[in-house]
């Protein structure tokens, strides 16, 4: 769709010429920091965000009040063409939860369910456990899963090695005839804290209810288990999975002054799950991209392509609000230059990736020279590594049909600790990373938006 030789034509000729110079765009970066860092204006916002609004899941109040105050939001900077961009959403609500190990010893253990699980019977459920490390384990036991409770115990070995037991641990459970599946929580540390997340059913097994427990609470039965003793617990879940409901992503540009058809897109996604504030995941996110078209608006500094700032609807157990921009913007796909998404928290941003997937290794490698050529405009931001990788989940499906995506790597150095909790609050985060992401990721747009580079 996009051929790769438009890059090489344009490298050759007009594409890097039309560049500003690296002093000019070292002396933009300068004047946006500066600005970002005496209104702290991202902080601010999240904190009305996480205090004010709290958690977002699909088809909450919570993420109708949330659309509409950053509509309002991106109007009162002075953006242009806010608008909100409707799409229907899933909406699955948590209900009452509650989990008690009855054998050996009785206690109750702290449970989030999965987005997505089926709840259980009226008045609960009562089994024996079973505790497994793998998918493997689990396909050993054979019949003995039969009735039982399947307990995965899987350490973290990094969120993209370990989450298949949270995406799929119920299915596979299904599968082997047990009656519900419990899952280690996807994360490095526990502060007894159980993390959520989305979770699939197979279409060709039963749907048995499934949720997070915590750390402690898995390795515990582990031992139990090791041991020989008999675990036996009881588990209510309230879940249920509602019709669809109205949502939207809000929209605002910063119009190009020559080629306002050529675009840039900033975001991140404003709903989270129902629990914590959803302050890093994506709160953050959010508020950046939103500071940082709010800080070239304040400074006066336009571009020649548009800057749109979308934040994305449904990111976390559905994906909706990507795919429906995708399909009501394919027709200019095309001038999409890249889409930037920024959802892994607030911590400094340590690298932009750029992720082409239709390229041939040849054309990835002349894209990631024109990446660099952003280097000494970031240089008042640190080490800032500009690579090859991936980008975001709400970019994705425009992704796949040939946009350049830019994936945003934060530090994340307690990303994971907080990741879908009760503890996802705005208190975790540090006012000044905010304030210097804004402004790295408001050159990163001026920069591309004021040259003629492509990268695909
Ligand atoms: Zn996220």
């Amino acid at each position: 769709m996009f051929p790769s030789r438009r890059l090489l034509l344009c490298l050759a000729a007009a594409c890097l010429g039309a560049q500003p110079a690296p002093e000019a765009l070292r002396e933009t970066a300068g004047r946006l920091q500066k600005e970002a860092f005496r209104t702290h204006g991202a902080y601010q916002d999240l904190a009305w965000l996480c205090d004010r609004v709290g958690p977002r899941l699909s088809g909450s109040p919570q993420l109708d009040q949330a659309i509409a105050w950053a509509q309002a939001r991106l109007q009162a900077a002075g953006l242009t063409n806010v608008h909100a961009e409707p799409v229907m959403v899933p909406h699955w609500v948590r209900g009452h939860e509650a989990a008690e190990l009855l054998l050996p010893t009785p206690h109750r253990l702290n449970i989030l369910g999965l987005g997505g699980s089926v709840g259980t019977p009226e008045g609960g459920l009562t089994a024996d456990v079973v505790v497994v490390g793998s998918f493997d384990e689990l396909d050993r036991l054979g019949a003995a899963a039969k009735g039982r409770i399947v307990v995965y115990d899987v350490p973290f070995k990094g969120y993209g090695h370990t989450v298949v037991y949270r995406h799929d641990g119920a299915a596979r459970a299904a599968k082997a005839g047990a009656v519900a599946a419990l899952v280690r929580s996807v994360g490095p540390v526990s502060l007894d804290t159980p993390h959520t997340g989305v979770m699939e059913y197979d279409p060709a097994a039963p749907k048995i209810p499934t949720a997070a427990i915590t750390i402690e609470a898995a390795t515990q039965m582990r031992r139990m288990q090791d041991r020989g003793e008999r675990i036996r617990m009881k588990l209510e879940m309230g879940a249920q999975t509602l019709p669809d409901a109205p949502s939207a992503n809000v929209v605002a540009e910063l119009r190009g002054t020559e080629k306002p058809e050529e675009v840039v897109i900033l975001s991140g996604h404003l709903d989270s799950w129902d629990v914590g504030q959803g302050a890093q995941d994506d709160g953050a996110g959010t508020v950046i991209a939103m500071e940082a078209a709010r800080l070239l608006k304040t400074l006066g500094l336009t571009t020649r392509r548009t800057i749109r700032v979308v934040l994305w609807t449904n990111e976390e157990n559905g994906l909706r609000g990507g795919k429906a921009y995708c399909e009501a913007h394919r027709a200019e796909l095309g001038n999409i230059v890249a889409a930037l998404e920024t959802d892994s928290g607030s911590e400094r941003i340590k690298a932009f990736s750029l992720d082409l997937r239709k390229a041939a290794p040849e054309a990835k490698a002349t894209a990631l020279g024109a990446l660099k050529t952003f280097g000494p405009a970031l240089a008042p931001f640190g080490t800032v590594d500009l690579r090859l990788g991936g980008s975001g989940a709400d970019v994705s499906p425009m992704v796949a049909e040939g946009v350049p995506g830019i994936g945003v790597g934060h530090a994340a150095t307690h990303y994971f600790d907080v990741h879908h909790t009760h503890a996802d609050t705005f208190d975790k985060v540090e006012k000044d990373d905010l304030a210097h992401n804004a402004a790295a990721l408001a050159t990163f747009a001026y920069a591309l938006a004021q040259s003629d580079l492509r990268f695909q």
